[in-house]
């Protein structure tokens, strides 16, 4: 099998990039490679018209497409192949490339191997982005070199000769990326793992395949590299034997020895000695305790970095909810609506639940089905919610799901579409209640992605009708006439 080594040239070889996408990688991949010199093929399953704004980006340079299919030759005949993280390992098409000799690699991975900024890595199941971004705004006020990027929708790949020995940069590490990292033997120096619970199982088939690939991000740290892991997550605390760098902890309730933990409504740190107070929670812009867990994570982060707690302080008061992430669309008639597409797995609906007080949220949920179990989530439906209104392929499970937990029928509201389930919540919804699109699913059966369905949710939001005098009237009417 032929292999390329950073830095040997790609002038004049046949690059195939398999999955354009739509988050950047994909983008970032085929820029490279057409910076490099290489021939470039782009192929996706996903015809022109779903890939419009990949195709827009990379307009006017020489690549070849071949949309809609996949093509033998472009494989057989590669000497590299570029794979997006979603394609999986075992694909027939990799397989076609890997036995006649390709060098085979993804876009996380080219630029893990030129890159030689100082890494810091988060991965986990949910909290991926936000505490990203969060370390991304902290880190910036310390070291204006700052880069954030990876599975963030930003490929750094195009960039990584401009970033300096030493600089700071932040990666957002999925799963799938993961995977490939870890046969690389590649470790970031600072590596933080939010979580672990069952995701993505539709590809992984099992939890421990997931956990083994959520354990690369610190297989291979040396001694002198950190882990900053979660205390109350016993998948994540398993990490500790998988890994040996210096091990610190966030905990949402009791000290630790080394970390972040919340005392008495405060931050606390202890990074290598001394505890001291960092800010008070209630000085987080952003709702919910998962996202107190969050901000744990990036302040031992980022003190492991070196930043000083006022300018901690200082980027964490002025963090700003990323879209798509319990973000704030508008107030109709007294009721909040948020916009929560990103909600993407079981535990962050179940954080959105929380994130309310009992029995003022009404849920929009359901999507496409990555055969992940709904049980947790009916529960606490059962516990919280004033409404279910359901969409996409997975409504019935859910719905049955928060039956089963004892979540009265005649609260549960199946939609079908976002359209419908918008109208529902409108319909429903009481001054002082809050409307949450928070899934628990994937898009796909309905929407390109999260991003879509996000912002479809919103422009939903914005047309409803802000009058509630007559909607109290028509109400009153009714009531008079029944
Ligand atoms: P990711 O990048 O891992 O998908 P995000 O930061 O984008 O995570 O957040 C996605 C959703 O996951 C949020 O809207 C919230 O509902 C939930 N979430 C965020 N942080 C956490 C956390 N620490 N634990 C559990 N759920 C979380």
């Amino acid at each position: 099998m032929k292999h390329y080594e950073p830095g040997q040239t790609w002038k004049g070889a046949r690059v195939t990039v398999m999955g354009l996408g739509l988050f950047g990688g994909g983008v970032g991949a085929a820029r490279f490679a057409v910076q490099q010199g290489a021939h470039v093929t782009v192929t996706d399953l996903r015809p022109a018209e779903q890939l419009a704004e990949s195709l827009d980006a990379l307009r006017g340079l020489p690549i070849r497409y071949v949309l809609g299919r996949h093509e033998e030759p472009d494989f057989e005949g590669a000497d590299i192949v570029i794979a997006s993280p979603a394609v999986p390992l075992q694909s027939p098409f990799l397989d076609r490339a890997r036995n006649a000799g390709a060098h085979l690699t993804t876009e996380i991975l080219l630029f893990a191997e030129r890159c030689r900024g100082n890494v810091i890595a988060v991965t986990g199941s949910n909290g991926k982005t936000t505490t990203t971004s969060l370390i991304g705004a902290i880190l910036s006020l310390h070291d204006t070199r700052t880069v954030t990027g990876g599975n963030l929708g930003r490929s750094l790949l195009e960039i990584v000769d401009q970033i300096a020995p030493g600089d700071p940069v932040v990666l957002e590490l999925s799963s799938f990326q993961l995977e490939w990292l870890g046969p690389a033997h590649w470790y970031p120096h600072v590596a933080v793992i939010t979580n672990l619970t069952p995701n993505h199982l539709d590809r992984h088939r099992t939890f421990a395949s997931y956990v083994e690939a959520k354990r690369q991000i610190v297989a291979y740290q040396p001694a002198e590299a950190h882990a900053v892991l979660n205390a109350r997550d016993e998948n994540v605390r398993a990490m500790t034997s998988a890994t040996s760098a210096h091990v610190h902890w966030f905990d949402s309730a009791d000290p630790v020895q080394d970390g972040t933990w919340l005392e008495k409504g405060d931050i606390v740190c202890s990074i290598g000695g001394r505890a001291h107070h960092v800010m008070p929670a209630s000085e987080v812009p952003l709702p919910g305790a998962h996202n107190l867990e969050n901000v744990l994570a990036a302040v031992a982060a980022t003190e492991i970095m070196g930043v000083q707690v006022p300018a901690i302080r200082k980027a964490v008061g002025s963090f700003r909810p990323v879209e798509h992430r319990l973000e704030l669309v508008r107030t109709v008639n007294g009721v909040r609506y948020f916009n929560d597409s990103i909600a993407t797995t079981p535990e962050s609906a179940i954080c959105a639940l929380r994130a309310f007080p009992e029995r003022t949220l009404l849920l929009i949920a359901g999507g496409y089905d990555k055969k992940i179990p709904f049980d947790s989530l009916g529960a606490e439906i059962a516990e919280r919610a004033a409404a279910l209104i359901t969409i996409g392929t997975t409504s019935d499970k859910i719905r049955k799901a928060a039956v089963r937990a004892g979540f009265p029928e005649e609260r549960i509201f199946p939609a079908g579409t976002l359209e419908t389930a918008v109208q529902t919540a409108f319909s429903l919804a009481q001054p002082g209640q809050s409307v949450s699109l928070s899934p628990a699913c994937a898009s796909y059966d309905q929407f390109r992605n999260f991003e879509e369905r996000g912002r479809m949710f919103k422009k939903l939001v914005l047309e409803l009708p802000e009058n509630p005098v007559s909607r109290r009237d028509r109400r009153g009417k009714m009531n008079n006439s029944s």
